[in-house]
């Protein structure tokens, strides 16, 4: 029998995940931006508040896994409230993507972040529930890489052109650009854009009007600091044995904006102190030594800071430093905004990720109710007066094409087919209908695997 020929827009997370569920079952030719493309791309504008993480950063082959965290979460049931179907739904895919991002299976980290939630209760944090565990595994995966994919699929050093009438029949097509500026029109049994939340969507506004809507991203900031029983130390970026990665445990506080999630960070100056102000960066000196480690300024910044050698400490050797000091991180939902989140005539683009006056006073008091639950266990306290100003989005952007039972309430079918279309799908962070708190990358593996699922089952028929 012929192998049905695919054809996916985005070697990023939701595109190579996808593409290794697909092999070798599926003919599959992948197309993304060849390095001359990238560099040519005009400047992305950004009219609201800014993301920690420059948007459209990492492009290329592996997209953003090129130099992602690799933090693995859950999204918390509430957030399935927006979905078009139950967490159960998604729930196998879930377990199928443990072991597609890391060396841990879903049942090794549900049964070590129970041990770490036992940890915090006997600590005596009982006042807000505890979140979804975030889980680190130790080494990061490029997908693309990690797939062997170059060796496994035809690859195509091209930019996707926005989508047209073409792109929505039963043999759709879709023309990409190459370098040397000739175009190709390509034609493929389905077509599956994976370009990622902020360009997705930009394929789709000639055919599908809701798309750019819905954007979400998670505001975050480190909003004050709290001295504690320094035992605490130990559950901070916790290493159980085996388990080839380490975890982090929020608390949460529900919000009419959707659940906030705040994790405590050991810090080593006490609160209030002036020492703390570079604290309130959201990117660490360590982090950003991980994409550029032979940066002699970041090397000799490191060896300055306390804070910058203590992180070194936990997150490569494992050895957490007690202190009684913790910084407070926030990060929180955000309503699926109600105007277009992404936009511009190609290939300019504009990104407008913003807070309401109401929202942030929302987080606010938020924010007090996480230090109140703090309060019976802590001798000091400090919230930042300025944390607003210093909230930024992550660089999870998502929602932009979404899933929903009603093209009036989103882009995509359950499926994740763009609704009007016969065989024109999403696979990528665009398609999430809400990420509550939880970062994006689980959950995208989830919804990619579950479309190959989707797809078998239909071009076989
Ligand atoms: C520094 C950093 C750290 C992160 N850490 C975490 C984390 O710890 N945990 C987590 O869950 N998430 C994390 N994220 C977010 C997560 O990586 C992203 O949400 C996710 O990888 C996005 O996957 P995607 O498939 O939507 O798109 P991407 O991985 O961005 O892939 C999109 C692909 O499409 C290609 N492309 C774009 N335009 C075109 C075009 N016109 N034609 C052809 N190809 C095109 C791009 O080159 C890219 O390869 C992080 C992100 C960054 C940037």
């Amino acid at each position: 029998m012929r192998k049905p020929k695919l054809l996916i827009i985005g070697t990023g997370l939701g595109g190579s995940a996808l593409a290794q569920a697909l092999l070798p079952w599926a003919e599959v030719t992948m197309v993304d931006l060849a390095p001359a493309q990238i560099a040519a791309l005009p400047p992305l504008e950004d009219r609201g508040r800014p993301a920690n993480v420059a948007p459209l950063y990492g492009l290329g082959l592996g997209g953003t896994t090129q130099f992602w965290h690799n933090g693995l979460i859950p999204l918390p049931p509430r957030a399935y409230e927006s979905w078009p179907y139950p967490a159960s739904t998604l729930a196998p895919y879930v377990a199928k993507a443990y072991p597609l991002l890391s060396p841990a299976s879903a049942p090794a980290v549900a049964t070590a972040s129970q041990q770490l939630q036992h940890h915090y209760a006997e600590l005596g944090l009982s006042g807000a529930p505890l979140g979804e565990t975030l889980y680190y595994p130790h080494r990061r995966r490029n997908l693309w890489q990690y797939g062997k994919l170059a060796t496994r699929v035809t690859l195509l050093r091209a930019q996707a052109l926005p989508c047209d009438e073409r792109s929505l029949s039963a043999s759709p097509q879709l023309t990409v650009q190459y370098p040397d500026g000739t175009t190709a029109s390509l034609s493929a049994n389905a077509i599956i854009l994976a370009a990622g939340g902020l360009v997705t969507p930009r394929l789709l506004q000639p055919i599908a009007p809701q798309a750019g809507y819905h954007y979400e991203d998670h505001a975050t900031a480190f909003v004050g600091e709290v001295m504690l029983n320094p035992v605490f130390t130990q559950l901070w970026n916790y290493q159980p044995r085996g388990l080839g990665g380490s975890l982090r445990q929020p608390f949460v506080i529900g919000s009419p904006l959707g659940d906030i999630a705040f994790y405590l960070r050991p810090a080593y100056h006490a609160p209030g102190s002036q020492a703390n102000q570079r604290r309130k960066q959201l990117t660490s000196t360590l982090a950003q030594l991980r994409n550029q480690p032979y940066n002699p300024a970041l090397l000799w910044q490191l060896f300055r800071r306390a804070d910058d050698l203590a992180d070194i400490a936990s997150l490569k050797l494992g050895i957490t430093l007690p202190t009684p000091y913790f910084s407070l991180m926030m990060m929180a939902s955000q309503p699926p905004a109600t105007t277009a989140g992404v936009g511009g005539a190609w290939p300019a683009c504009w990104r407008n990720w913003s807070l309401s006056d109401a929202a942030l006073g929302q987080l606010q008091a938020a924010v007090e109710r996480a230090m109140a639950v703090l309060a019976p266990l802590s001798q000091q306290q400090f919230i930042y007066s300025d944390w607003a100003q210093t909230l930024a989005s992550s660089a999870h952007h998502n929602g932009t094409a979404r899933l929903a039972r009603t093209p009036a309430e989103g882009v995509c079918d359950s499926h994740g087919q763009v609704f009007g279309s016969h065989a024109l799908y999403v696979a990528d962070a665009s398609a999430l209908p809400s990420s509550s708190y939880a970062n994006t990358g689980l959950t995208i593996a989830a919804l990619a695997l579950k479309l190959a699922d989707h797809l078998k089952e239909r071009l076989n028929a």
